[in-house]
């Protein structure tokens, strides 16, 4: 799963979260009354697009207490923080901002702090909550909780999926399946989102067919191993046809290569409304790697599924997610991800230097890369996988497409869309986000393409 809030090749994503929160007997807290005119809350999202998607709906249930929402700390009566707590620097980060907050709690601003997502589904937030004076703290499985510290009846829900999120925005997220049934060396997130757990796909269509009835028109379908997907006997592919039905334009994220079938990648080069973007993290080129991390999967495999995807999709973006650093890695290791990366040819990959977290097995193997050596070797990736996608990019310069608007035009007039084929576009036109604009292609660096004025 991306993170919303870097850049692909920049490295520092943040995935998921869920489950305890307010911990048993803590002491409960309620949302400022705002005697003064009316209360305000401010939501900041750290990490994936699950976490934006709970920050959705946490912002539905503030907008229903009377909140206004508003974009600072200095001006928030609430301020919740949203969290993710895949790597270490995720949770420096959350200090910073919790430090801030307390500094203007002491000026009389901010009267409240909640935080929500992974880091408050970890032990370490006890002592956050402590150290800080955190009001509520809330895992994923109980964002409903949220409702009644900001003053609504008491909900009932306790799986957050079938609590939708905000309806009649141009694009929404659905989560399908939440937890993760894989045990990887390095990751934290079983531990703090549990074991997975699937939406009947009759409750994930009518979602889908209520959002688009109110003015959706991209759907993004959300899950650890989203590709896991099984319900009823029904498997993902069979939900993805269904969808690709209902919705005009549909994406999911994030697969494992275990799980991908070869009709899943085939289907993305049949549907006309399934964006031609695949992103399937492969952690690294190396069997022995590979196996270390029990990812479950050897190169080979994986290079044959980029195969199909490629026969499939001739005109698709293909990304991955690469670890570099692991305990035990050798240089033969990283030799054998440089050439898996060439192979493969990724059009855009999120490059992560290891980071151990407490509890997951790899923080407790021997075999520490050393940071300089960690370095160089995130340097090599990186190299390897812009060169690859600056060189498919070129290909795209000439071709006229239809550019799906997702971000309106900022002061440079420029606004930021993608293609069918999962492209990024700077592209210059007013048109609002969500509507569609027609445009040739310039020019193209490694990450995004260029676009002038759209045609007719
Ligand atoms: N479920 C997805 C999968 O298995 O591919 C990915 C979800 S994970 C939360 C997002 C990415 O963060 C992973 O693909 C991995 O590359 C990276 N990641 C997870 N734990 C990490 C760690 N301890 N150090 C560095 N990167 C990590
Ligand atoms: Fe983490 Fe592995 Fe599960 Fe992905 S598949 S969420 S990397 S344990």
């Amino acid at each position: 799963m991306s993170d919303t809030t870097e850049t692909p090749q920049a490295a520092t994503r943040t995935a998921t979260p869920v489950m305890i929160s307010r911990k048993p007997g803590a002491p409960s807290a309620t949302a400022p009354s705002g005697s003064e005119g009316t209360r305000t809350a401010c939501i900041r999202t750290f990490g994936c697009q699950m976490n934006v998607h709970d920050s959705d709906r946490m912002r539905r249930m503030i907008l229903d207490a009377g909140y206004a929402e508003v974009q600072s700390y200095e001006e928030a009566d609430l301020v919740i923080l949203n969290t993710c707590y895949v790597r270490e620097n995720a949770v420096d980060r959350v200090r910073g901002h919790l430090g801030e907050l307390n500094r203007l709690r002491r000026l009389g601003r901010v009267k409240k702090v909640a935080l929500t997502g992974c880091i408050g589904a970890s032990d370490e937030s006890t002592t956050l909550q402590r150290q800080y004076g955190i009001d509520l703290v809330l895992g994923t499985h109980n964002t409903y909780e949220l409702a009644e510290f900001v003053g609504l009846p008491t909900m009932r829900e306790t799986y957050t999926p079938d609590l939708p999120g905000t309806e009649g925005e141009h694009s929404a997220f659905v989560t399908i399946m939440t937890g993760c049934n894989y045990q990887c060396s390095y990751c934290i997130v079983p531990s703090v989102r549990g074991r997975m757990v699937c939406r009947p796909l009759e409750s994930v269509v009518a979602e889908i067919e209520g959002l688009v009835e109110s003015g959706t028109g991209y759907v993004t379908l959300l899950g650890q191993t989203v590709d896991a997907w099984r319900h009823d006997g029904k498997r993902f592919c069979d939900l993805l046809a269904r969808v690709a039905d209902v919705a005009p334009r549909v994406w999911f994220t994030t697969s494992h290569p275990s799980n991908m079938e070869d009709r899943t990648l085939r289907l993305i080069g049949e549907k006309d409304t399934i964006v031609k973007r695949l992103h399937l993290p492969v952690q690294s080129g190396s069997d022995r790697m590979l196996k270390v991390m029990h990812r479950g999967y050897k190169a080979e495999r994986y290079r044959r599924k980029i195969e199909v995807f490629r026969e499939a999709v001739p005109d698709g973006t293909l990304s991955t997610d690469i670890i570099v650093g692991h305990p035990g890695e050798t240089e033969e290791d990283h030799e054998q991800t440089l050439k898996l990366v060439e192979d493969c040819a990724f059009d855009s990959a999120y490059i992560f230097k290891f980071s151990p977290r407490k509890g997951t097995e790899a923080a407790e193997l021997g075999g520490a890369v050393p940071p300089g050596v960690v370095q160089r070797r995130f340097l090599e990736v990186l190299r390897a996988v812009e060169q690859n996608a600056y060189a498919r990019n070129q290909r795209k310069v000439g071709s006229l497409e239809d550019v799906y608007i997702r971000h309106g035009s900022t002061e440079d007039g420029k606004a930021i869309g993608e293609t069918w084929s999962g492209h990024a576009v700077h592209v210059r036109t007013e048109c609002e986000p969500g509507k569609y604009v027609r445009a040739r292609i310039d020019s193209a660096g490694p990450h995004v393409l260029y676009a002038g004025e759209p045609v007719a």
